[in-house]
């Protein structure tokens, strides 16, 4: 690949053939704003917020301009500034936008904007566009299309990562507006809740079932982890409140989906907080199942193992483990069967 030079806001960067500004930009740490741009779908060119002046003379939109050779960028000055704070105000203008009532408070790149350029909403007192608003049909996705911005980010998301095509533009100027599957309402239409498009959407057009009433979004805590549901492994962030409560799962783009993840690793995390959830151990005893401490249970356990290995042989006993368990987990399973019981009588519900 050939590498090209360049310079941004003055510092030469290095950059290869066929990349655009943007991405040189980003790589090498410079931050130019943009909406419709998201690294992991192909790029729009819409949002026009990454505007970027060439060569002295020149405004382009950075996120489809190719970089040249011996370019001279520079990514923000005043009128850039006022320019970007223009579209802002045109995109506020076109929706419905009070943050106070928003789930995503807090979580919204265009709201983050409009606080960098101090963007206000110059027609606050004019009738709004009634849009669709539908939080009730789809289980996991709500949907408030007064705060669409009309990137297209949930469209390619759809179409080119999880491959549902479920979204659509319609219509034209003021009248352009966001479908699903030809105005189904979301849980009526082909969407398979893989919940990458609420992921991906930079406003609070789209959220998740699972946030509301869980409280503000800078109060949740992000841990890292794995799926538990199949051998893909991807990684998820996971977000708690406060209360200690799991609100939402996000793909982390380091895992090997590239931060996609499917319904189960989206929304199968309520069974950590269910309320029928078995928490410590439980002995039958005439018939009934009581609770026991782990010591008990253990005891309990090896006692009866023994006491049936000697009476029936060690492969009258069987052990059978789960996905939902760490390898190292599953591997101390089986060397406990083979090494300490004797028995080579394992098996996995993943192999099924
Ligand atoms: S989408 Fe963003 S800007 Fe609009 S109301 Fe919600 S938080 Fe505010
Ligand atoms: S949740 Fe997944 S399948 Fe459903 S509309 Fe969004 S991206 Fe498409
Ligand atoms: S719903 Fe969100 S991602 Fe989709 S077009 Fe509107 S703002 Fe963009």
């Amino acid at each position: 690949m050939n590498k090209i030079q360049l310079t941004i806001d003055g510092v030469e960067v290095t950059g290869t053939q066929g990349q655009t500004i943007l991405e040189i930009a980003r790589d090498n740490g410079f931050d130019i704003p943009t909406l419709c741009y998201h690294p992991s779908i192909s790029k729009t060119g819409a949002c026009r917020l990454c505007i970027v002046r060439v060569n002295g003379n020149m405004i382009k939109a950075s996120c489809t301009e190719p970089a040249a050779e011996g370019a001279k960028i520079i990514t923000e000055d005043a009128e850039i500034a006022g320019l970007r704070k223009g579209i802002l105000e045109m995109l506020l203008a076109e929706g419905d936008h009070n943050c106070l009532y928003c789930e995503e408070n807090g979580n919204c790149e265009l709201q983050a904007l409009c606080y960098r350029y101090g963007a206000e909403n110059p027609a606050a007192d004019f009738p709004k566009n009634k849009r669709q608003i539908d939080v009730t049909s789809s289980k996991g996705l709500r949907r408030n299309e007064n705060r669409c911005v009309l990137c297209g980010r949930c469209v390619k998301a759809c179409a080119e990562i999880q491959v549902q095509n479920v979204w659509q533009f319609d219509g034209r100027g003021s009248h352009a507006c966001l479908t699903s599957d030809m105005f189904e309402k979301l849980g009526d239409s082909s969407c398979v809740q893989c919940g990458q498009c609420v992921q991906i959407c930079p406003t609070g057009a789209l959220s998740f079932q699972t946030v509301l009433g869980r409280g503000p979004e800078w109060e949740l805590k992000k841990e890292s982890s794995i799926c538990i549901y199949c051998g893909v492994g991807c990684k998820i962030d996971f977000y708690t409140n406060k209360q200690g409560q799991l609100v939402k799962a996000i793909g982390n783009p380091d895992g090997p989906n590239k931060g996609h993840l499917c319904v189960k690793g989206r929304f199968g995390f309520d069974f950590v907080q269910g309320d029928k959830r078995i928490t410590s151990p439980l002995i039958k005893r005439n018939g009934k199942f009581e609770e026991a401490s782990w010591d008990e249970a253990l005891d309990y356990v090896s006692k009866r193992f023994s006491e049936i290995k000697q009476a029936s042989g060690p492969d009258s006993i069987m052990a059978f483990s789960s996905a939902k368990c760490t390898n190292e987990e599953n591997y101390l399973m089986q060397k406990f069967m083979r090494a300490v019981v004797g028995t080579n009588n394992v098996d996995h519900c993943a192999r099924l």
